[in-house]
């Protein structure tokens, strides 16, 4: 999965720190990215690549993360992709790129630049929010308030009966790919309920005997995402929600399409059930 990407170590230790000229950073404007594009790979910057130009864009930066002994910062300046060489590409692209701990970084960073650009102002008194020099943390001098990195937790759910697994295609997306059935946990919710929720929302089916399996930080979405196989409990009658979804189809192992394993926890759990490597 995009987060798997060992042996380089991710590091979230938060500290306030300057950046250097060999650091590099994460710059996007709405849903594209900052990248040198070499040999089909995403290459990030390095402040040395623009100090001739842009001076200030190092003093400006926000520190992010590390990625073994590289650390990434937050920074942004108008016309960075004049420089040559240098172009904002949709961030659509973490999810294709080979260099997976590249993208992933790409993807992490992009949750932060929304974060902090949705909290400029105090949601309470409506002063503007400060940097905690202690913690990944916004908070308010006048009032008090704090906000942290907002992360939903969501359910990825994959029912089965006997042989067939039950896939889904969204309704309205760009996309063409299978999904499993998938949505926000709700308030006074616990995740066992949001699965059984949603699967009897989006399908119409009861399930039984979940069986948790991993756990995916998915930065695109701001979710932390938890995957449950589910056993069929009565009926296979797909009853459609076609507001969100376009196909709801059981489809036996063999029919099942080949996902890669490298990305999303849909594609590993729904590859895991194809070639029977999970026991349910
Ligand atoms: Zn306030």
């Amino acid at each position: 999965m995009i987060q798997d990407i060992y042996p380089r170590i991710f590091s979230n230790k938060y500290e306030k720190k300057k950046a250097k000229p060999k650091d590099l950073f994460l710059s996007y404007n709405g849903d594209t990215v900052l990248v040198r594009e070499d040999k089909d790979k995403l290459w990030y910057p390095s402040f040395s690549d623009f100090e001739k130009d842009y001076p200030n864009l190092i003093n400006n930066a926000q520190f992010l993360f590390t990625i073994d002994d590289i650390n990434y910062y937050l920074a942004n300046e108008n016309g960075l992709d004049s420089a040559e060489g240098w172009t904002y590409v949709s961030t659509g692209r973490f999810r294709t790129e080979i260099k997976y701990w590249r993208s992933f970084a790409g993807a992490v960073g992009w949750q932060l630049n929304r974060w902090y650009g949705n909290h400029h102002y105090c949601s309470k008194c409506g002063k503007p929010m400060r940097l905690s020099e202690k913690e990944r943390m916004l908070y308010c001098e006048s009032c008090g308030f704090q906000a942290y990195p907002t992360i939903s937790p969501c359910v990825i759910v994959a029912v089965h009966n006997g042989d067939k697994l039950l896939l889904t295609k969204y309704a309205g997306r760009g996309t063409n790919r299978y999904a499993l059935i998938a949505g926000f946990a709700e308030i006074g919710e616990s995740l066992e309920q949001t699965v059984h929720r949603e699967v009897e929302e989006e399908v119409g089916l009861k399930v039984k005997n979940l069986r948790f399996y991993k756990s995916q930080p998915w930065p695109f979405t701001d979710t932390l995402l938890a995957g449950f196989y589910a056993e069929l409990d009565g009926d296979d009658t797909i009853t459609l929600e076609e507001e969100e979804l376009a196909l709801g189809v059981w489809l036996n192992r063999e029919d099942i399409p080949p996902a890669d394993l490298n990305i999303s926890l849909t594609g590993e759990m729904m590859e895991m059930f194809r070639t029977k490597a999970v026991e349910l």
